[in-house]
């Protein structure tokens, strides 16, 4: 399940103002309406694809919570690999910790309460295609929260101490009487945690951790291609009261390559020659990801004639031999001719007219399909 991007959706930058990405979302709406596009079955895609996107970026939480941990933080279908509940409660996460997010599900059955895995992370890296090919180790920067240095990670101030909760007698539980049944229910003041914080400690305001930053290195192995996830065991959000730290999710992407396009395992690319080449032939160095290779142009070479050089391409992170590197010909017409070169090709084309079904055996059959066409 690759989903785009919702900067990219709306095609707006990742700081755009909410002015823009309203624009952005306007534009787009109106473009993909599916009353306005009856015959188009991706326009309802897209229509829902930016309504999403809208719906996310619009709500100033939800966007913080999309920039810093992508669409798990606020996809509902995300939400089993980072052991948090809900999606909007995601994104509350860090306004609150002590919110619901670690409700229902998400602590150790049995375990003490509040103590709870850390939620996992998701990093965007962006590789050139030579790096995904050979490997790389690169550092990255990343958010992280860690323990409040004031407080001790208690989120009371100092020389004072969380109390018990009253509302629910330090059970983080209460009961509600409604008609016959008696239900339980997450204690509305301190949201299970049995706790509260009469003076909130000034430097992380209760949440007993800070946001700062830490540099991670990367190391990428040989052969990954886009959307490959390297997974940082350990490196997600810190757990809570004891509990385990959630990973951090490296998520690869690859720069577009100004001669080269990965298919799988295979790069192809374009090789421009002249059609003086192209017709007699020649050499031509041509560059691979491992240095230069020739290749042999036969005389009377066509445009769309694709070489093949075998092992050339890419070995994937999951395969056992490298793929091969195509290179498409494309003859190149000559342009900003002087009149000489134009002269001379004048006497070429008049030299050839004789016996063009010899020299041009293409184009001549071609112009008597024409002809008999229009005589029919
Ligand atoms: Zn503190
Ligand atoms: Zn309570």
């Amino acid at each position: 399940m690759s989903k785009r991007d919702y900067y990219e959706v709306l095609g707006v930058n990742r700081d755009a103002s909410e002015d823009e990405i309203k624009k952005a979302y306007r534009r787009l709406a109106m473009k993909y309406h599916p009353d306005r596009n009856p015959d188009n079955p991706k326009a309802e895609e897209h229509f829902k694809e930016a309504k999403e996107a809208y719906e996310v970026l619009s709500d100033p939480n939800k966007r913080a919570a999309y920039d810093r941990y992508g669409h798990a933080g606020v996809d509902p279908s995300a939400a089993a690999a980072g052991g948090y509940s809900s999606y909007s409660s995601f994104a509350e996460a860090f306004g609150d910790i002590f919110s619901d997010i670690f409700g229902a599900g998400a602590g150790r059955p049995g375990g003490r309460a509040g103590v709870y895995r850390g939620a996992d992370l998701r990093y965007n890296l962006e590789i050139t295609l030579e790096q995904a090919a050979h490997g790389t180790e690169t550092k990255i920067r990343i958010p992280t929260t860690e323990t409040c240095d004031t407080c001790n990670g208690s989120g009371a101030k100092p020389g004072t101490q969380p109390k018990t909760c009253p509302t629910c007698d330090g059970h983080g539980q209460v009961r509600l009487q409604q008609g016959f049944f008696s239900i339980q229910q997450t204690c509305p003041r301190c949201h299970g945690i049995g706790k509260f914080i009469p003076d909130p400690c000034n430097t992380c305001h209760g949440a007993g951790r800070v946001k700062t930053h830490k540099t991670l290195s990367v190391k990428i192995p040989a052969g990954v291609d886009e959307g490959d996830r390297i997974r940082l065991a350990g490196e997600g959000e810190p757990g809570i009261n004891g509990g385990p730290p959630g990973d951090l999710y490296v998520q690869l992407h690859i720069k577009p390559h100004p001669i080269f396009r990965r298919d799988h395992d295979d790069l192809h690319c374009e090789m421009p020659i002249s059609f003086v080449t192209a017709a007699l032939g020649g050499e031509i160095e041509i560059p691979t990801l491992d240095g230069s290779a020739k290749i042999r142009i036969p005389p009377e070479t066509q445009s769309g004639k694709v070489f093949r050089l075998r092992g050339k391409g890419i070995k994937g992170v999951r395969s056992n031999v490298h793929g091969d590197l195509y290179c498409h010909v494309v003859v190149e017409t000559p342009v900003n001719l002087t009149e000489k070169q134009k002269a001379l090709l004048r006497e070429f084309e008049a030299l050839t007219q004789d016996n063009s079904e010899r020299h041009n055996p293409r184009a001549k059959s071609w112009m008597n399909r024409v002809r008999e066409f229009f005589s029919a």
